[in-house]
């Protein structure tokens, strides 16, 4: 990023804000370029709030940041489709694992779209695209000597009559002895495991304990690969510090070769010599979905060799959104593999990983009916509502609760008394006062110091969001509006207009400069309002710049009406009553995709 250049903001005539910087691109004027990814939710069941916040919303909240900043950027995910427990669930249901996924695909898809979330490529991994890339991926790997085979025993369930995936077996964690950790990982330290690892094993589906079965399996080398991770893990200083913290504690430990392939049918076939009959593990085959689908997205616009721009050049970042249990395959492994392929792939950026969204205190448990799901969400609030209380609560630093006190005292209190309050008082001022006609003016410094502190707030939500602290840049947007708020209080528009009315007029026209600012900063969590809002103050389309540009004088302001609505007690016991519903409603559904809320 060294050919960087920096613009100097100049100050408008009635604008003495400090010059703020804005980032424009590099040397030859091009935008800065990203590729943003979101964790490949796994397809079999409808996500809930705790993996929306981990991965999609957030990297959707900082898409649409960047393309405010008129950065240019490509954001993919897709569903993660391949594998035994798929396999498993459709074998129980009696239907091909294939019609599973396609019908899970679609409904997740649709659910996101409903959730504003701005995917340029959702795709899936049974896409032609994902699995010639793969193959292709693992050849480099193999014809680069990366790739070992060992004989190796894997558990096998007599009772059940399969092979064992590693994470349908259950034993003690060998590293924090807690007694429920997977056989690919443990939750409760976050370690990767290897079912040989379990202490007491045993099959996930029955109980019993399994027997040891030998067969010949293929293995990243990652012993080979460690100095140069190393080196990249330590000196990524973007890397959050749980990311940071959790790698190079396994760096110390050593990286192992990992098996990169498995005995079940259902996934891409493992392309190397010898290996008929068995797949490429789940987890190695998705990560790769980043780089397929921005091949998948620019093959589709005839323009394949875009991808390369996103992928092979320096200049580009590259960020993924993971929950805290996706860190070691985000930032030791992908990495890894990058490396091992030969070719020259730009390096992630960061790894945004987030802690825990616990719901009341609980894990969310689909059995006990803890916490709730995307499909479910959409029929109880407007999806803005939803928005803005996950990233107000986004779990950065720390496990985080979702409790339903705190997220109606966020939408009442907050985004309807503090927010919608302030761009009400000043759209309808001007509606009832002005004809609905910004009237303009010239500031006095009592205006300019109000105008400055809230830009301040505004510089200081960019900060925020460069460094993907979503939560703090939404806290710097809410007071933008408590500064307007107090603004409005002090100068009194309303008493103002009975003996100066060009002073009321300068008034009211600086504070929608403030309603215009908090709006720039609020939309990439908001979208949907605040562009019913640009509607109505007549700002059209926004970019990132624009706060600093006062409104300008004669514009109309049409169709004021409120944005938010606060939830009393009654309709929250309603709502509650309404989510009982939908869950009896969905477990009548024999199938995954009967058992989904979808509106009408
Ligand atoms: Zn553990
Ligand atoms: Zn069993």
């Amino acid at each position: 990023m060294s050919s960087a250049i920096i613009l100097k903001l100049e100050c408008t005539k009635n604008l003495k804000c400090s010059p703020s910087t804005v980032f424009v691109g590099d040397a030859s004027g091009n935008a800065r370029r990203w590729v943003i990814g979101s964790a490949w939710p796994y397809i079999y069941a409808v996500p809930h709030l705790g993996n929306l916040i981990g991965s999609v919303l957030s990297a959707d909240v900082f898409t649409r940041y960047l393309r405010l900043k008129g950065d240019d950027v490509i954001f993919v995910s897709g569903s993660d489709e391949h594998g035994t427990p798929i396999e498993v669930e459709a074998l129980q249901l009696g239907i091909k694992p294939k019609e599973l996924t396609d019908r899970m695909h679609e409904i997740v898809k649709r659910l996101f779209e409903l959730w504003e979330i701005s995917f340029d490529n959702y795709t899936r991994t049974e896409s032609p695209v994902h699995k010639e890339f793969v193959k292709g991926f693992f050849m480099k790997l193999y014809n680069n000597g990366y790739i070992i085979t060992r004989e190796d025993e894997v558990p096998y369930c007599p009772k059940d009559k399969i092979y064992l995936p590693d994470r349908f077996i259950i034993g003690t964690c060998p590293y924090c002895g807690y007694p429920y950790a997977r056989g690919d990982q443990c939750e409760n330290c976050g370690r990767l495991l290897e079912p040989k690892l379990l202490i007491n094993p045993r099959c996930a589906i029955c109980g019993s304990k399994p027997t040891w079965v030998k067969t010949k399996h293929w293995y990243l080398d990652l012993t080979k690969l460690e100095g140069k991770v190393r080196e990249y893990v330590e000196d990524n200083t973007a890397l959050p510090e749980n990311a940071r913290q959790m790698s190079l504690g396994m760096l110390k430990e050593g990286l192992k070769p990992r098996a990169i392939t498995r005995d079940n049918k259902w996934g891409i076939d493992a392309p190397f010599p010898g290996a008929e009959g068995k797949t490429i593990y789940v987890w190695f085959e998705a990560v790769l979905g980043y780089i397929s689908a921005t091949i998948e997205y620019h093959r589709n616009k005839n323009s394949e060799d875009e991808w390369k721009k996103f992928w092979l050049d320096e200049n580009s970042r590259v960020v993924f959104f993971v929950g805290k249990d996706n860190i070691p395959f985000h930032v030791i492994l992908l990495p890894a593999m990058l490396i091992a392929s030969g070719d020259p792939y730009v390096m992630p950026y960061t790894t945004a990983s987030t802690e825990y969204l616990l719901f009341e205190g609980k894990k969310f448990s689909k059995s006990q009916r803890i916490g709730i799901w995307i499909d479910e969400a959409l029929a109880l609030m407007p999806v803005d509502y939803w928005r803005f209380v996950l990233i107000y609560q986004r779990p950065e630093g720390r496990d985080t609760s979702f409790t339903w006190h705190q997220a109606l005292e966020i939408i009442n209190s907050v985004l309807n008394d503090v927010i919608g309050n302030f761009i009400h008082r000043v759209l309808t001022f001007i509606a009832t006062r002005f004809n609905g006609v910004v009237p303009g003016g010239d500031l006095k410094d009592v205006d300019i110091r109000y105008r400055d502190e809230a830009l301040a707030h505004f510089k200081n939500a960019e900060d925020h969001y460069e460094k993907i602290e979503l939560r703090d840049a939404l806290l710097e947007t809410v007071e933008i509006a408590r500064v307007g708020n107090k603004y409005l209080n002090e100068r009194q528009p309303w008493e103002l207009i009975k003996t100066n009315k060009d002073e009321a007029g300068t008034v009211i026209t600086n504070a929608l400069h403030m309603v215009k600012a908090s709006s720039i900063a609020l939309w990439p969590i908001i979208p949907r309002s605040m562009e019913e809002l640009w509607a109505m103050a007549g700002f059209g389309n926004l970019r990132w710049s624009d706060a600093y540009e006062p409104p300008r004088p004669g514009t109309k302001v049409i169709n004021v009406r409120p944005l938010f609505k606060k939830i009393s007690y009654e309709e929250f016991k309603s709502m509650l009553k309404k989510l009982e519903e939908i869950r009896n409603e969905k477990d009548k559904g024999k199938y995954p995709w009967e058992q989904v809320w979808l509106p009408k």
